[in-house]
Order: structure tokens, then C-alpha cells, then sequence
């Protein structure tokens, strides 16, 4: 059984004809930028049962949009851990805190879940090649999953991206290039959809309306997951570091179907963690269609952008959400704390869903009991530039004991 029904527009319900990228034409005529959605029907349907884990997010299929005889690309994407925060969960009186780990999917990021489907989809569709603008993170997971797939992948990026995030983009085979402008990336990139039918594996449209409908259904697949393995219920918050919201979005289509199905009676509440109050003041002005705020550099860079999507807005706000801020410091500590205290390095863009946390908790929104999940997206290796903001030099030392002391004092302020 299949539960896809079909692709219409997110605001007005205008019905696909052409190609999903381009936006709605019926809105565009009103002056907005919306994107296409895909459409279930999952009343009367089941999740897949867990024993048949190895099939990663393709476990779900039947919650997909993938044509039937689409390949499966594939690298192990999917099951990552939920592990509880005991420590950082007591710290703050939460009795029931979790982090879904998303730094454990074959390219350390949540990315995966939506580039395998992205890459499946262009092989289903025949395109040439595969084309993203990207940060690092999405750039990465595209090219390793073009890999699989034996297509060429074309990064855009821009040229503050970290080097260890060049690096990485560049060590799947992509071929990558700097544009001067974050705008720049966006036309060429059309070009080669336009002119060449590359694939694109995200937005080209600015404001931007999101990556293809048919693949941000890979976060779904979160929703089920944490479902599954908080035995069978949804958390009460789950909280999400967005940067235009895909994440969001998915994990929120993917509660939907949930609910359809019968397995939750109510959906959690969705909060958008977020560098500069894009989702925040789109929903406390009520705007229906999304307006940019005012953004600068930030060492957030996976998040650090003052545009968000409609349909981003919309679920934070059909789901009685919130969104709130992590600024550079915040993020700093918190990745910091979340190592030192938990064992896990996260991407300090990820760190936002916790500093967010305890915003909320300081301002009691979230009761002490209810059951929050906050979202990992992606781990502190790809950029220790930025942790090496606040590490020590590692000092040289005698092998006597005299110099270690001495080392210890003075590098690390330690009294041993
Ligand atoms: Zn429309």
C-alpha cells in the first residue's frame, strides 16, 4: 500500500505540471514564492516493523513518493541513536531529555536522509548530473550519494565555507566551485538545471521555497524513528536547529502521518532554532508569506541566515510551536558542554536546539516532566576551526614531572 497522493502547491493547492523547483505558478502571479508539497493518505496504514532496520530509511518507502521502480541509493542513511542527556537534562530539571544523533547517518549529517532520496530520484528521472548550492553539510552528503550512483555532482559555494567543509565536499569526487556572492550560486546553478537538466539537490528560487518536496519526505523518517524508539509515543517538544526549515518541515510531515495512521493522538510541538529571528518574528507578525530579516556573518554557518520557508512557518504554527535563538557565544558554550559533559561533539550549528532548550526551560515553557527530544544535525569534526576558538594550545612539555605541573598549570588552570 502506498500512501502518496499526488503534488500541489503548500498555499494554494494548485496541482503539479511542471517542474516542482520552479514554485507555483497561480502564487508567483500574486507575487509570492511558494513551494510544491507532496500529499499522503496514510489512514489504514502501518509503520514497517522494525526488525527489517537494515533497509534504512527504505523502510519506509510506502511513505515516499519514489516511483516504483526507482533505485534505492543507498549507504546506510537512517537508525541513527536516540540517546537521553542525563546530565545536561538534570542540570536543567528535565526528567525526560533526549538528542536524536543525526552526526551517526555515513556522512555525519541528517542531510543524507533527503540527498538519498534526491539521488534515487535523479537516477529514476534520468537527469546527467546532480547540481547543489551549498555550505558544506547538504554539498557533502549530495556528492557522496552522486557517487554511489556513478552521476557528476556540481557544488556552488561561496568563499567563507570552512576549509575542512571544502575538504569534505571534495572528498566524494565533487566538482566544486566558489562564487563571489551567496546570489551568484543561484544563477549559475539554474543554468545547468535549466540548460544542461542537472538535478538540482536544492533550492533554486529566491526567497528561497525549500528543496524538492519529494525529498525533504526523507526527514520523515526521523519522526518514525524517535516514535519508535521512545516505545511507541511522540515527544511533547521537539526542538530543531533550521536554517530555511527543511528539517523542520519533513519531521513535521512525518508527525502528520503518524497521526493519520492512529499511532498519536496529538502533534508534538515543533520549535525552529535559529540564528536570527527568521522564523520567530514571521510568526509572531502573523506574515503569510515569510519575510527575510536582517542576518550578518556567523560562525553558525549551517543556520546562519535570516530567510525561512512557508511551509516551515506554517508547521511551527499549526503545531502550537515556537522558535527561538542561539547566538555565536551560546553555541560555543553549549558545544562545549555537550562534549565535555555527554561525550558528543557536535557541529556547533546543531548546538543551537540546546541552547534554545534552555531558554525555554528558564522561561518555563516546557514543564519539567514532558518529554523533549532536541535534534543533532551534524558533528563538531567537520569544523574544528571553530572549536579551536576555545580549546588551549596544546603546550610542549619535558618528560619530568616538574614540566607537566607546570604545563598543566599553566595551559589548562588545572591544579594537579
Ligand atoms: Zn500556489
Amino acid at each position: 500500500m502506498v500512501a502518496y497522493k499526488g503534488v500541489s502547491c503548500a498555499r494554494c493547492g494548485h496541482p503539479l505540471e511542471g517542474a516542482y523547483y520552479d514554485g507555483c505558478p497561480a502564487c508567483k502571479k500574486k507575487g509570492f514564492n511558494v513551494n510544491y508539497e507532496t500529499k499522503y493518505d496514510c489512514s489504514g496504514m502501518k509503520l514497517p516493523p522494525i526488525s527489517d532496520k537494515d533497509e534504512g530509511i527504505y523502510r519506509f518507502k510506502d511513505f515516499f513518493s519514489l516511483p516504483e521502480n526507482a533505485p534505492h541509493v543507498s549507504i546506510g542513511e537512517g537508525n541513527t541513536p536516540l540517546h537521553r542527556l542525563d546530565r545536561i537534562g538534570k542540570k536543567l530539571g528535565l526528567n525526560n531529555l533526549y538528542m536524536k544523533d543525526e552526526s551517526k547517518n555515513p556522512t555525519m549529517s541528517h542531510k543524507d536522509r533527503m540527498c538519498s532520496l534526491i539521488i534515487s530520484k535523479a537516477l529514476a528521472d534520468k537527469a546527467p548530473g546532480v547540481v547543489i548550492s551549498s555550505t558544506g553539510n547538504q554539498g557533502a552528503s549530495t556528492s557522496a550519494y552522486c557517487s554511489v550512483a556513478g552521476l557528476p555532482c556540481v557544488i556552488f559555494t561561496t568563499p567563507n565555507v570552512s576549509p575542512s567543509m571544502k575538504t569534505w565536499m571534495q572528498a566524494f569526487g565533487a566538482f566544486v566551485f566558489v562564487t563571489p556572492t551567496m546570489e551568484d550560486r543561484g544563477i549559475i546553478m539554474e543554468k545547468l538545471v535549466q540548460e544542461m537538466g542537472y538535478a538540482p539537490a536544492s533550492g533554486l528560487i529566491d526567497p528561497p521555497i525549500g528543496s524538492s518536496c519529494f525529498a525533504v519526505d526523507g526527514y520523515k523518517t526521523i519522526s518514525f524513528e524517535v516514535f519508535e524508539q521512545l516505545g511507541g509515543k511522540a515527544p511533547d517538544w521537539f526542538i530543531i536547529p533550521i536554517s530555511y526549515g527543511d528539517t523542520l518541515y519533513g519531521i513535521s510531515k512525518g508527525m502528520h502521518d503518524l497521526e493519520d495512521m492512529g499511532y498519536i493522538s496529538k502533534l508534538p510541538k515543533l520549535v525552529a532554532a535559529e540564528v536570527f529571528h527568521s522564523c520567530e518574528n514571521n510568526l509572531s507578525a502573523g506574515n503569510e508569506i515569510p519575510v527575510e530579516q536582517p542576518s550578518k556573518a556567523s560562525i553558525q554557518t549551517s543556520i546562519a541566515t535570516g530567510k525561512v520557508t512557508f511551509q516551515t512557518v506554517r508547521a511551527v504554527r499549526e503545531c502550537g510551536g515556537l522558535a527561538s535563538t542561539s547566538n555565536d557565544d551560546e553555541a560555543l558554550a553549549m558545544q562545549q558542554e555537550l562534549a565535555q559533559t555527554e561525550g558528543v561533539f557536535a557541529e556547533v550549528s546543531s548546538c543551537a536546539s540546546l541552547v534554545v532548550l534552555k531558554k525555554l526551560v528558564a522561561e518555563k515553557k516546557i514543564a519539567l516532566d514532558e518529554k523533549v527530544v532536541v535534534l543533532i544535525t551534524s558533528t563538531g569534526i567537520k569544523t574544528p576551526d571553530v572549536t579551536q576558538l576555545y580549546v588551549p594550545e596544546i603546550p610542549i612539555i619535558k618528560p619530568t614531572i616538574e614540566d607537566y605541573k607546570r604545563a598543566m598549570a599553566e595551559s589548562y588552570h588545572h591544579p594537579l
